[in-house]
């Protein structure tokens, strides 16, 4: 498979979109633009985890984050984690006419092995979810997710992590 099927891939952005960070979440991380959509928004929250935007994420949260260590948790939080494939698996409303907008996505990571030699192989893990988005002052902003059960894996396709490689020959070996 080449490279620019693949999420991750050397230029393209994180959140999966078939574009560069350039062209996709920097412009919104920067403050350039805002999201258009609910999903919009959600990849660059997704893709600021990656990038360490951690403003960005407090500030496209509502109610807004006040605790003093806001970002110091969201640091220690995502720290551990190497991030992998964003996976979009619905979306209800969030568009550009809408007030309100739902995304239920699974965030792939990795995180090393409790039984943690150096040797030991990182996990993959995943965090689904079912995010809820308002528009407030005309800015489309996260206000809760609840998690849900992970999804299966098909073994067959490009495994969650980004490696390039099967899930059944990487993380599902
Ligand atoms: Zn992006
Ligand atoms: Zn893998």
């Amino acid at each position: 498979m080449p490279n620019s099927d693949r999420q991750g891939g050397p230029n393209l952005c994180p959140c999966g979109n078939n574009a560069s960070y350039e062209e996709c979440c920097q412009p919104l991380h920067l403050r350039q633009k805002s999201a258009q959509t609910a999903e919009q928004l959600m990849r660059s929250r997704f893709c600021a985890f990656v990038k360490e935007q951690w403003q960005y994420l407090l500030d496209t949260a509502h109610p807004k984050e006040t605790a003093p260590n806001a970002i110091e948790e969201l640091k220690n939080w995502s720290t551990t984690k190497t991030w992998g494939m964003l996976k979009i698996l619905k979306t209800r409303q969030g568009k550009t006419n809408n007030d309100t907008g739902e995304v239920e996505f699974v965030a792939f990571y990795q995180e090393p092995s409790a039984s943690s030699g150096s040797e030991a192989k990182p996990i993959l893990h995943q965090h689904h979810e079912y995010s809820h988005f308002e528009k407030i002052d005309s800015h489309w902003m996260f206000t809760q997710g609840i998690a849900q059960e992970p999804i299966k894996v098909n073994r067959n396709e490009p495994c969650p992590c980004n490696s390039g490689k099967k899930a059944k020959k990487c993380c599902l070996a």
